[in-house]
């Protein structure tokens, strides 16, 4: 049997989606057709939908799982299981008013018209404040309602926020912060559960390599327990001589988020010709 995975047809969300997949070792064949797609490699196979369409698919089981935006599986509402953070996908539901005006807590929406996408969320919020107003239902170009005098302020997806200037808006309140994330069905049979693992623990090798780099440096010997004490590696420090006496070479991983700050003492404790290498797969 193949996992059935769905992911957007085009669209932010369709590149991250592939890349994620060929990432993790799994090839995909030029598909027969535009709708659907197996791996040559890995027992999954892809369909290529709507992003809005995915929560429905999962939950019919028509696809197993599905690569998807937290905004849209929370809007949707759908009986599915939220498996995995993809990591991808970054962006928040926002509301944003007029550049000249001031958002000044939840009670500022009273009785205000919003245009939005995503009137589930927003009405969970404007319920949350015991706030009453009207929202208005849009699909598309959410930002040009202010504008055009269908809404006083709109609730929309933001990253970098040029858009919304660009429209002479400004971001005031985010309801929430979204990534994509992995899907899966309710009742997912065994074996696609396996398969789906299987998945998840190369994906979760492919995450944690671009988490961390591997690092190899010439140490002093004088100075040799300092320097591998600043290391935590993945068990401890590899540790190979020098041909020059007195030095030797120094190899492990370091976590991205504290990659500078170690750097820097590793060069106060003596360090020297510290290469810093990407790591492509990292199985603990
Ligand atoms: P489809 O044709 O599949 O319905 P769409 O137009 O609804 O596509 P896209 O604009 O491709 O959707 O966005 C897909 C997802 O990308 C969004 O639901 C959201 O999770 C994510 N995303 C990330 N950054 C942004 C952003 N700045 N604006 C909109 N979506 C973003
Ligand atoms: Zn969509």
């Amino acid at each position: 049997m193949r996992l059935k995975l769905a992911i957007q047809k085009s669209g932010r969300l369709h590149d991250d989606s592939m890349r994620l997949l060929k990432e993790a070792g799994i090839d995909i064949g030029n598909g027969v057709n535009k709708l659907k797609a197996e791996a040559t490699n890995f027992p999954l196979e892809l369909f290529f939908l709507r992003d809005d369409d995915i929560p429905q698919y999962v939950e019919d089981g028509v696809a197993d799982i599905g690569f998807v935006g937290e905004n849209v599986v929370y809007e949707k509402a759908k009986k599915v299981e939220v498996a995995y953070s993809l990591g991808f996908g970054k962006c928040r539901l926002s509301f944003a008013v007029r550049k000249n005006e001031n958002f000044t807590g939840p009670s500022y929406l009273t009785g205000k018209k919003i245009a939005t996408s995503y009137p589930v969320l927003v009405q969970g919020y404007l319920d949350k404040h015991s706030i009453k107003a009207e929202i208005h239902e849009i699909s598309g170009s959410v930002e040009i309602a202010p504008g055009i005098g269908l809404a006083d302020i709109i609730c929309d997806l933001v990253s970098s926020g040029s858009t919304l200037f660009m429209n002479g808006l400004k971001e005031a309140e985010t309801i929430l912060d979204s990534q994509a994330v992995l899907i899966k069905r309710k009742a997912l049979a065994p074996e696609a559960e396996a398969i789906l693992q299987k998945l998840l623990f190369r994906v979760e090798s492919v995450k944690k390599a671009k988490r961390n780099k591997y690092v190899l440096l010439n140490a002093p010997n004088n100075n040799l327990e300092k320097i591998i004490s600043l290391l935590p590696g993945m068990k401890s420090p590899t540790v190979v001589a020098l041909a020059t006496p007195g030095w030797s070479s120094v190899h492990s991983v370091i976590d991205e988020s504290d990659f500078w700050e170690i750097i820097e003492q590793l060069k106060l404790a003596g360090a020297e010709g510290i290469l810093v290498v990407p790591i492509e797969k990292m199985i603990l």
